[in-house]
């Protein structure tokens, strides 16, 4: 047994809501050296997007109005936010943006971003190797019968709770590659026939998340002509998600929306292994460095990157370790150990982690769907508390005590990423939004 850093405090252990600063926090100069990743490979994820964007149109007629480019709104949500403050007996200062992921075309969410781009980035990397494609060529022409015959010799596989599944199984199965997904015990039935439909091989297993990647892994590295996706270390699914960043900046430009030391941007992100938000929070301090604050929010079944990171432990700590079961309605959060890549990397750029429990997921999906007319998925829910829990607790008082922004917080702007819920069946989420009124 390895002595962690810091002792695991009780309400973690005893699955009570939780906001944990991060003491490795540090100024962006000094915490982007962890990471061998630069804004050059954020830019050249996002050329190659722009390059696709023809094809994606084509196929995925919904993106037409935004060109090919899969894109999701960025929403002021007031009533919800009056709403909140009075359930929560807590007011916020600044104003709560919900950044609509759940909503992006194809897959209806955040997997829409790092899943898809690698899927791209690899039929990419084989047209080019067979002389088949150059990055000038309008790649519209993927969509014909001699691409997808090419792409016909090839595979994919991944293991998933869910969303990335969709992600990937559909993508590849457009482009004609044959692909696996190895899904664990959690991940929703109509997920997997809904794969199934479009032609996805679907493997399922009795066991959680960790299980589901060793089995897509194993698979892959038994045949050459197939491609794993590597939910835990994989730099191209994270680069994917961090492209987000330079969007969402545009998106905040377009709303007359500064970000700058008197205009703090703080924003909440469910977190599952860690490379969505992850991704994503590279990609944003970049954009912004120091003016950007990113908390990552988890199930208090399953607070993985919150161990890892304050142990130091990363990939080595599982929720189990300390009696937790991992057992959450928060699909795609349901993880036992975070990416090891994702902890080390980001360690100096994460500003904290809080939990939320499974009834509070529910609760909040309600009055989301009350106050704003927008229905998410449960895991999507868990950024929603976050800039509340900001100004509820002693940490995250702290938080911003510490770093001098009590005299800017009425200037900031707190964007909850809202990573799913559009692609539910309708009788699911009538089931999920019954449970949030008790
Ligand atoms: C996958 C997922 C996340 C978290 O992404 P990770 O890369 O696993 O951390 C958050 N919300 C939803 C809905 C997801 O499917």
């Amino acid at each position: 047994m390895i002595k962690p850093k810091y002792p695991v405090p009780a309400p973690v252990i005893n699955r009570k809501e939780t906001f944990w600063t991060n003491p490795e926090y540090s100024c962006f100069e000094t915490a982007k050296d962890r990471i061998p990743l630069s804004a050059e490979d954020i830019k050249a994820a996002e050329d190659r997007l722009n390059r696709f964007a023809p094809y994606i149109a084509r196929v995925f007629p919904e993106t037409r109005k935004t060109d090919g480019i899969i894109e999701s709104p960025l929403k002021p949500v007031p009533d919800l936010q009056a709403r909140l403050a009075g359930e929560l007996n807590a007011r916020v200062q600044g104003r709560l943006l919900l950044k609509c992921d759940s909503h992006l075309a194809i897959s209806g969410s955040i997997k829409a971003r790092g899943g898809i781009y690698e899927v791209l980035k690899h039929a990419e990397t084989l047209a080019f190797q067979a002389g088949l494609l150059d990055p000038d060529d309008n790649y519209g022409k993927l969509d014909t019968n001699e691409f997808r015959q090419f792409f016909s010799g090839y595979s994919i596989a991944v293991g998933s709770t869910g969303n990335l599944g969709l992600s990937i199984g559909i993508m590849s199965a457009r482009l004609g590659f044959r692909v696996f997904v190895h899904m664990s015990a959690d991940a929703r039935q109509w997920k997997k026939e809904m794969l199934r439909k479009k032609g996805v091989q679907v493997i399922e297993y009795d066991s959680d998340y960790s299980r589901a990647v060793e089995e897509g892994r194993r698979q892959a590295e038994q045949d050459p002509g197939m491609h794993f996706i590597d939910d835990e270390n994989s730099t191209d699914l994270f680069l994917g998600y961090a492209v987000a960043a330079s969007r969402l900046k545009q998106q905040l430009d377009g709303m007359s929306i500064t970000v700058d030391k008197d205009h703090p941007l703080f924003v909440y992100l469910p977190c599952g292994v860690g490379g969505g938000p992850g991704g994503i929070t590279f990609g944003l301090k970049q954009v912004f460095k120091d003016n950007v604050h990113c908390f990552f929010a988890e199930p208090t079944a399953s607070p993985c990157m919150l161990l890892g990171l304050m142990t130091g432990l990363h990939e080595r700590i599982n929720v189990r370790d300390i009696g937790l079961d991992n057992i959450t309605d928060a699909d795609g959060l349901a993880v036992p150990s975070p990416s090891g890549f994702v902890g080390r990397s980001l360690q100096g750029m994460i500003s904290g982690v809080y939990t939320v429990s499974d009834a509070r997921l529910y609760r909040l999906l309600r009055l989301t769907a009350d106050t704003e007319n927008i229905r998410l998925e449960p895991s999507a829910l868990a950024g929603v508390p976050g800039a509340f829990d900001l100004f509820r607790t002693e940490q995250g008082r702290a938080y911003i005590e510490q770093h001098g922004l009590a005299p800017v917080m009425a200037n900031a702007v707190h964007i909850a990423w809202a990573t799913g819920g559009s692609m539910v069946p309708a009788d699911v989420m009538d089931a999920y939004y019954a449970k949030g009124k008790s």
